[in-house]
């Protein structure tokens, strides 16, 4: 199947209906249904265990479900993984790479889908490579072998290998959950920009309640495999969801264009 569109005429990159999965005997997702727009960020907030991952791993066809995905309108059975890949990147809580690879290398495998493995390198896909490089500030690390970087300058690398996949969606899994604050905040600021200058649609699996509010457009709440709320994050993020998503009493305190939430207890 050809994964061809033009670029702009989709306005709905995903859309899930009555997204249901089950592991063993747990049904870990419970009937979902959600859409997600062009260019948005969606953040995936809920408890650990609530299914975030199992989610963002359905959506690209590793995991079997009962219901409906749409990638640009069509079933994600109708796609195969790797013209999906084209589409849709994902980049794991705990992103891994052989022993010894170089940044460099960590970043041609974004064009694999496109290339295939055996390829020749080839000049365009160098191009590209290097043009991302120079956007997340890689340059200078290129022939750095991944485990002497530090933690948000590899989860910078990860993400490059992502957006060389030239991709008009990418799925993050907890991308910040080694990176100390200040690197969280460069981390998401720097998915923002890539949103807005790329037109790249974001929905990311966040742990961190504030963090995720600060930096998303929309969130999607799970509670228990269920979708406890699914919109715009100043009508979604009240203390009311809050506090049963996270089974505590939470309290919504105004800061001047936004908000914070701290537990009561
Ligand atoms: P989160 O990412 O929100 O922490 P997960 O998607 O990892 O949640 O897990 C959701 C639920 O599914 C958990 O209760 C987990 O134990 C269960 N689960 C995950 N993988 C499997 C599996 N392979 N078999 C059975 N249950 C699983």
């Amino acid at each position: 199947m050809s994964s061809d569109f033009s670029p702009g005429s989709i306005q709905k990159v995903l859309q899930a209906d009555h997204l249901t999965v089950r592991l063993g005997q747990h049904v870990v997702l419970n009937n979902l249904n959600f859409e997600l727009g062009t260019g948005q960020i969606m953040a995936l907030i809920g408890a650990n265990g609530s299914g975030k991952t199992t989610l963002l791993r359905t959506l690209i066809g590793r995991v079997g479900f009962e219901g409906q995905i749409l990638w640009m309108g069509k079933s994600i059975r109708d796609w195969s993984l790797r013209n999906l890949a084209k589409q849709v990147a994902y980049m794991p809580q705990s992103p891994s790479s052989d022993p010894g690879d170089r940044v460099i290398e960590v970043l041609r495998i974004g064009r694999f889908p496109h290339r295939g493995w055996m390829s020749l390198d080839h000049d365009e896909d160098e191009h590209l490579i290097r043009e991302v490089a120079q956007e997340l500030g890689l340059i200078d690390l290129l022939d750095r072998a991944i485990e002497t970087l530090s933690g948000g300058q590899r989860q910078r690398v990860f993400l490059g290998r992502c957006l060389v996949q030239s991709p008009r969606v990418i799925l993050l899994d907890e991308p910040t959950t080694f990176l100390d604050l200040k690197h969280q905040t460069d981390f998401y600021r720097l998915i923002r920009k890539l949103a807005e200058k790329r037109g790249i649609c974001i929905l990311m699996a966040c742990h961190d309640l504030n963090l995720a509010t600060a930096h998303a457009d929309k969130v999607m709440v799970l509670k228990s495999g269920r979708l406890l709320a699914c919109g715009n994050i100043r009508q979604v993020m009240n203390e009311k969801i809050v506090s049963e998503a996270f089974d505590m009493p939470m309290k919504r305190i105004e800061l001047n264009q936004s908000f914070h939430f701290v537990p009561l207890e």
